[in-house]
């Protein structure tokens, strides 16, 4: 039987309207499922069910709290293939990509769960007499999350877990075309022993579900990960009412190749930053930039290792790269490489939509020569396409990297310390990746960018503490 995902509202599953398509991006003649949408009253009465539920849930023991996460961590885990094989039909990453994003959902939860035993706080001595200063921190309040497709697991994981293990109370809204690992993980959170209203899940679109949750007077906090445009309309709005928030939105990520590095590990590296997950990663490698002594024979290992790629059903293990997660999105990526063509670029492989045994979204990895002021060289493709550019030497490479207006992550492949050490320092970034792909990081650091990419605190790590926790001074005389 059909699967229908439903929202998850005040400690109830609510069907919400309408009966829309999951769709299953490598095969759309048989959807993942069906949903139902909510409505803005519907959303409210979410953002109502988390703020009453608020009182009582900021002041629970925090034992609860570890002991809930722990659960849900360690369910995700123990079901880490079916989550991964959902994921996979319903976003396009291969199933080993899934599982591995699956795992490290779990791991987010079991790591704030340990988190949730030690929060930090301080005391000081004051500078008055018999006076004592305690910081402690508490909870932000009723957290909005707002989160894109192409993490549906981990990304909502990294949100969810730590605004749980501080005492906040969650409305979350997954991206519409992911019901289904949405639903996964609440259906999870719905056993996990919270009380009701302390977890709620709303599915339907951005326009109506995403601006009831924003504009809801009861909301205290947004974390946003999507695209620019979006992240900066939902600013603001945040901003007009003072809303604490925190956006990690697009990248244009730099992998810089120079003259000394390994070459195979540089177009390992490319491979699988620009093309691994369909290059559906805010930090993909979509800029190869190459010192020109090296260049000609790093593209010519590119084209023959991307030649080796197989694009298909992301279920069979011997595919290497899964559909687009959508029709709307290969529109996109078809229209970049048409733009590429347009600006000139030189077409090194792919370019086309590839034939598969199902009708699906598949796209050939596609890789251009291109020039820093071409728009596939400027702006988010969110695709399996790249552009290598052409640099003189380090300096020109590192100016290359840093012109643009993101600022997420940024590689350097090379085999010295001086160039590395210089690089580090340099790189307009918020990660930087030496000898390693753009993409690809652990689940217990912070992760985030400068620039567009980014704006408010880190997310991840014990960083976390930073946006899911407000700060209060004590001042006591006996
Ligand atoms: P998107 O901006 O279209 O949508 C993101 C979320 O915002 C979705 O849930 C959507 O429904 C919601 N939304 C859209 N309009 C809204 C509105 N008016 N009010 C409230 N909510 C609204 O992004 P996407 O296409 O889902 O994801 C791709 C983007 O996400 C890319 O730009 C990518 O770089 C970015 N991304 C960034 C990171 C990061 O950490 N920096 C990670 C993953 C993805």
């Amino acid at each position: 039987m059909e699967q229908h995902f439903r929202s998850y509202v005040g400690g109830q599953w609510v069907d919400g309207s309408g009966s829309h398509t999951d769709e299953n991006p490598a095969d759309l003649a048989t959807p993942v499922g069906r949903y139902g949408v909510l409505d803005a009253a519907a959303t409210a009465q979410a953002v109502d069910a988390a703020a009453a539920a608020l009182p009582a849930w900021s002041l629970s023991n925090p034992q609860q709290r570890a002991d809930i996460l722990d659960f849900v961590g360690s369910e995700i885990l123990a079901r880490k293939e079916e989550l991964g094989r959902l994921l996979a039909r319903e976003e396009g990453k291969t199933l080993a990509e899934s599982i591995g994003e699956a795992t490290r959902a779990g791991q987010i939860f079991r790591f704030f769960a340990g988190e949730a035993l030690r929060i930090p706080g301080e005391k000081l001595a004051s500078t008055r007499p018999g006076v004592e200063i305690e910081i402690t921190r508490e909870p932000v309040g009723t957290v909005g999350i707002i989160a894109p497709w192409n993490f549906p697991l981990a990304i909502p994981a990294w949100k969810i877990a730590p605004a749980l293990a501080y005492g906040n109370t969650v409305v979350f809204k997954p991206a519409e075309i992911v019901p289904g690992c949405a639903w996964a993980l609440a259906e999870i959170l719905s056993r996990a022993g919270l009380p009701d209203g302390v977890f709620n899940m709303v599915l339907g679109s951005g326009r109506t579900v995403g601006q009831a949750l924003v504009s809801h007077p009861k909301l205290d906090a947004l974390t946003f990960t999507g695209s620019v445009p979006t992240g900066r309309a939902l600013l603001k709005q945040a901003a007009e009412r003072a809303l604490k928030v925190q956006m990690e939105m697009g990248g244009k990520n730099p992998l810089v190749v120079l003259a000394d590095a390994d070459l195979d590990t540089a177009v390992e590296c490319a491979v699988n930053g620009a093309f691994f997950s369909t290059g559906q990663r805010c930090t993909a490698s979509s800029r190869l930039i190459v010192e020109s002594a090296v260049h000609d024979a790093f593209v010519e290992r590119m084209q023959a290792r991307l030649a080796q790629l197989k694009v298909g059903d992301p279920l069979d293990p011997s595919v290497h790269i899964g559909p687009v997660a959508s029709g709307a999105q290969l529109e996109t990526d078809l229209s970049y490489i048409r733009a590429g063509h347009e600006d000139g670029g030189e077409l090194l492989a792919g370019g086309a939509r590839v034939d598969c045994a199902t009708e699906g979204h598949f796209l050939a990895p596609t890789l251009f020569a291109a020039q820093p002021s071409h728009r596939i060289a400027r702006e988010e493709i969110f695709g399996p396409v790249a552009a290598v550019l052409r640099a003189d030497d380090y300096e020109h490479a590192l100016a290359l990297a840093n012109d643009t207006p993101f600022g997420l992550c940024a590689g350097i492949c090379t085999t010295s310390l001086r160039h590395a050490s210089h690089f580090r320092r340099h790189a307009q970034a918020g990660m930087v990746m030496v000898n390693l792909p753009t993409a690809g990081v652990d689940p217990h650091v912070p992760f985030g960018g400068r620039k567009a990419s980014s704006y408010g605190p880190r997310e991840q790590g014990r960083y976390a503490v930073e946006f899911y926790t407000t700060v209060k001074t004590a001042y006591i005389a006996p």
